[in-house]
């Protein structure tokens, strides 16, 4: 790739932002507000399904054609979520390329008006961008409370204590998904304790972090599993075959992950 003067990444070409499009280019651009991934073929650009629907501000190029990389074959419908802005960099202790750093903020239009951190990611794993994406997808409708709180004590609660609530439960993720799995917290302490204990109908499969299935609140399970959906299809299909089937019918509008080979 000798036209790549701005380097290479996974085999693509990488542009800066402004560069413009040519013919024998197989180049990975930024458009000039970092809004959208544009492709460049035969001297064209094209888009994906998230431009215009999802904000990234990478701080490097390869940052940012990871995030659109990740998210390019999420169906434009499920792109479409209002005020979430993912950002995207590398951690600046390690060699370029290793990790990524995601984290998504979600505008809240509920009772706290504050803008609030609800995905981060520290990981060179594939799923990560998928899975951060999906905390705010989940939680584009959210509320600061969960179903089992009264909401007379949420409004009540300072700052701090709604992060514990937020932390616990289920706030970002669709309530069909709650439902599904009759969760509900049967002890919690703080975010990701090994002291929590959730109640499924059907336990996490997804394997977050070193924790327990049980231990597993709701969110991240849920994110987990979209990032599962899209990247390791057979095995959510073979593990969970109830939450496969949410995601295929409920999230995906039956569009589908598996190998060309089946699974085996
Ligand atoms: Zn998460």
């Amino acid at each position: 790739m000798s036209d790549c003067q701005s380097g290479c990444y996974k085999g693509a070409c990488l542009a800066k932002v402004g560069d413009s499009c040519s013919n024998n280019s197989s180049t990975i651009y930024a458009s000039s507000d970092n809004e959208c991934y544009l492709d460049c073929k035969s001297g064209k650009f094209s888009t994906t399904a998230t431009c215009g629907h999802l904000k990234v501000d990478a701080y490097s190029n390869k940052a940012y054609w990871e995030v659109y990389q990740s998210l390019k074959e999420i169906p434009e419908n499920i792109a479409n979520v209002n005020n979430v802005y993912i950002y995207a960099s590398w951690h600046p202790d390690l060699q370029e390329g290793d990790t990524l750093i995601t984290s998504g903020v979600a505008m809240s239009n509920g009772i706290n008006v504050k803008p609030i951190v609800i995905a981060g990611g520290y990981s060179s794993d594939k799923d990560t961008v998928v899975h951060e994406y999906f905390h705010l997808w989940g939680g584009q409708n959210y509320r600061l409370y969960p179903d089992w709180a009264p909401f007379s004590m949420i409004v009540a609660m300072p700052a701090a204590l709604t992060q514990v609530f937020f932390g616990s439960t289920d706030v970002a993720t669709p309530r069909s998904y709650v439902k599904l799995l009759d969760y509900y917290p049967e002890k919690f302490t703080e975010y990701n304790s090994l002291d929590n204990k959730f109640h499924y109908n059907n336990n996490p499969v997804i394997g977050y972090g070193n924790l327990d299935p049980s231990m597993i609140g709701i969110g991240e399970d849920f994110a987990n599993s979209a990032a599962w959906y899209v990247n390791e299809a057979c095995q959510l299909k073979s593990n969970s075959p109830t939450r496969y089937d949410y995601f295929k019918s409920e999230v995906f509008e039956g569009k589908e992950y598996l190998s060309s080979g089946g699974c085996n």
